[in-house]
């Protein structure tokens, strides 16, 4: 006779996860929209990341070290993950679904449309949710437009954390494996990563937003920017119609060469929320 295995509320079985629609495709698998049984017969709407039978264990593993990463946290701006599937293939992760897709595809799309409003309280969400990471101390690594989700209601979430442990060392010449655009001159050049590093990201997340989803650096290929940024000094200019707060904050407290003179999160998310107060 078998006798029932003790799983963990965290670890859920395959059965429970009915696929409803494809999402998006990630690096490692799709992401659907399902629904999840949980043990009283509710039906709860959730979004699945799956992993391919065929990963590589090194892939596994990084799976795996999000999902553990991830459960840690519990913010409103960051996304929640609600347990994984791990006893049967393809691997896969539940987490809150997020129905308005990535920021930077909302952006893109909606170019030229987006009020400023809007835009400020898109930095100030993000702010929010990095504010917390910082707090726990964790070092995000890939904070970009890509990487932020919108809920149904609009609400931007920070997502795709954990899955950058090997980008602590940059080990292709050509740089194209790493978001070069997004890393600040410690990481180019000593490949240092911190809560400081994560601070550069956001101030081209900021840009990022402010500019509709452009390309950082456009023109530039990821080899030339980072010869401008490291030996030249150079720093994108503030995004056109962008206010003059946000350009000050971005070339006077974020995008600071010495990490230790660069602002911290806390103080970002302080000076983005007061600008927010203006706005009322
Ligand atoms: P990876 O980091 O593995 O490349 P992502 O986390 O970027 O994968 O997910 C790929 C795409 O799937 C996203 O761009 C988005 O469109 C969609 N997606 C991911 N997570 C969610 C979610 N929680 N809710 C809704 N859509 C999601």
């Amino acid at each position: 006779l078998k006798r029932p295995i003790e799983r963990s509320p965290w670890m859920i079985n395959h059965d429970s996860i009915v696929i409803v629609k494809k999402l998006g495709e990630g690096a490692f698998g799709e992401v659907f929209l399902a629904e999840f049984e949980s043990g009283k017969g509710r039906k709860i709407e959730v979004a699945v990341k799956t992993m391919r039978s065929e990963a590589t264990r090194d892939a596994r593993l990084k799976f795996m070290k999000e999902a553990r990463l991830m459960r840690k946290y519990s913010h409103k701006h960051v996304v929640k993950i609600l347990g994984v599937a791990v006893h049967e293939h393809p691997l896969m992760l539940t987490m809150e679904v997020c129905h308005n897709g990535a920021l930077l595809s909302y952006l893109r799309k909606n170019a030229g449309k987006i009020d400023l409003r809007e835009k400020l309280r898109f930095c100030v969400e993000a702010s929010d949710g990095l504010a917390y990471l910082e707090k726990k101390q964790c070092i995000h690594r890939d904070i970009a437009a890509r990487n932020c989700l919108l809920s149904s209601k609009m609400e931007l979430k920070i997502s795709d954390f954990g899955m950058s442990d090997d980008r602590s060392i940059i080990h292709d010449d050509t740089l194209n494996k790493v978001p070069v655009k997004w890393l600040a001159p410690e990481t180019l050049t000593d490949k240092i990563y911190s809560l400081k590093s994560d601070v550069w990201a956001f101030g081209v997340l900021i840009w990022e937003i402010y500019s509709d989803g452009s390309e950082p650096y456009k023109g530039m290929s990821n080899v030339q920017a980072r010869a401008k940024v490291v030996s030249q000094g150079y720093r994108m200019p503030s995004p056109a119609g962008a206010p003059k707060e946000i350009g000050d904050l971005l070339h006077q407290k974020i995008w600071v060469k010495n990490p230790a003179e660069r602002i911290d999160m806390t103080k970002c998310q302080k000076k983005l929320h007061e600008m927010w107060e203006k706005t009322k």
